[in-house]
């Protein structure tokens, strides 16, 4: 039986309070007048969008990032909700998801996204150490991160993700561990782990033209902070994969750990290739054979809705090439890897300019124990997972 479509719907909110040092997201610090007309924006960009719909699988995943979405009025999210229910079919026991940061959480506020009908919240807390929170510029403390979670559960959210990240300056194996401890003794289904990269800010900056470097770049730059190692950042890694694992939080892909049957929904839609509709300052889009991008620019984001105007600024055909590179490199990310059997991987295997030195890399990557192979599927070890990125441009 072919597995029923379903599509999510993304919306980007741009706002944070504060500019984290490290951050390449599409963020800008918080604004009452440029939000309220942001908000605006994006119900007229719905509406613009659902003119033109002819037709729309169910909608079974709606996702707020940012940004901080917790820190925009609740009643703006809880119309751009009601407006959604409008334009879509949406699914009976739809995910909906809401970023937020600790320091944005108030029980009053908690209470109000629950109202709004967000039944999945995902909570950028980072880190238990208020040492290490300090050297990024987070604005919370630890304490704040358990406020944020006990208003959250006070409201009656049963579906909580956190945000962990390794590798950060000041971060040490006995910190990281009293993280992860702090972390799971919390009711939560979900962790993200994410591994401060550095090494990308240049290409980051240049995109979002700051005038400045992030301060944690330039103070990397002059030697300082102190990071973690890659060997230890690589043990650190494995350890949290059995740590987490140990208590009922399984690795489903490179990066998220969940309970069972709290993998994120939206998220593997992105993996998996599902269709997802993108909203707001620079989302992205894909239909399932075509992929668009919004402006990245506010004040063209803005005027352009205002007058009635479309904000996607690209829009490109994805080739059958393509969707095979895609379904192979995105498949990889995930635990359950590629199967090696459907005609996907075997297509893209074969579409390789030599497909005999794609064999040969591949044996080469699986002697080193970065690859683990049989007949049926193909998935990244721990150590490969450590390496993706090299391991996925090798074959893309
Ligand atoms: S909270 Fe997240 S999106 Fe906002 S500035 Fe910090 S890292 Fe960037």
């Amino acid at each position: 039986m072919t597995p029923k479509i379903t599509a999510g719907c993304y919306f980007h909110i741009p706002f944070c309070a504060r500019k984290c040092a490290y951050c390449h997201f599409l963020s800008f610090p918080f604004d009452e007048k440029t939000e309220e007309r942001y908000a605006n924006a994006v119900l007229m960009e719905l509406r613009l969008f659902a003119a033109r719909l002819q037709s729309m699988p169910p909608v079974d995943s709606i996702y707020f990032g940012g940004g901080t979405p917790g820190l925009i009025p609740a009643e703006h999210i809880a119309g751009i909700l009601d407006e959604c229910r409008r334009i879509f079919p949406v699914a009976a026991g739809c995910e909906i998801t809401l970023e937020t940061n600790p320091g944005t959480v108030s029980p009053e506020k908690a209470a109000a996204y629950r109202a709004a009908g967000i039944n999945r919240v995902s909570v950028g807390a980072q880190s238990f150490s208020d040492a290490e929170l300090r050297a990024v510029g987070r604005i919370h403390s630890a304490a704040e991160i358990a406020d944020s979670l006990a208003a959250l559960s006070g409201a009656g959210f049963d579906n909580i993700s956190l945000d962990l990240m390794l590798g950060l300056p000041e971060q040490t194996a006995e910190s990281w561990r009293a993280t992860l401890g702090a972390a799971v003794n919390f009711p939560i289904r979900h962790i993200s782990v994410y591994m401060l990269e550095l090494h990308k800010f240049d290409e980051f900056v240049e995109f979002l033209e700051f005038d400045e470097r992030p301060p944690l770049l330039a103070r990397a730059a002059e030697g300082k902070p102190s990071l973690p190692g890659e060997d230890m950042v690589a043990d650190m890694y494995a350890e949290t994969i059995d740590f987490l694992g140990s208590r009922g939080l399984e690795q489903y892909e490179i990066s998220n750990f969940a309970r069972p049957g709290s993998a994120s929904r939206h998220n593997l839609k992105y993996w998996r290739r599902t269709p997802v509709y993108g909203f707001g300052l620079g989302s992205h889009s894909f239909d399932g054979h075509f992929r668009y991008a919004n402006t990245s620019e506010m004040e063209d984001y803005c005027r352009r809705i205002e007058s009635g105007i479309s904000p996607v600024v690209r829009r490109s055909e994805v080739t059958e090439k393509q969707a095979l590179e895609e379904t192979f490199f995105l498949g990889l990310r995930l635990t359950e890897g590629v199967d090696l059997r459907g005609s996907a991987a075997a297509g893209f295997l074969s579409e390789r300019k030599n497909a005999q030195s794609a064999q040969s890399a591949m044996n080469e990557f699986r002697a080193q124990g970065l690859i683990d192979m049989d007949e049926s599927r193909l998935r990244l070890t721990v150590k490969g997972m450590l390496l993706s990125n090299e391991i996925l441009e090798y074959f893309v």
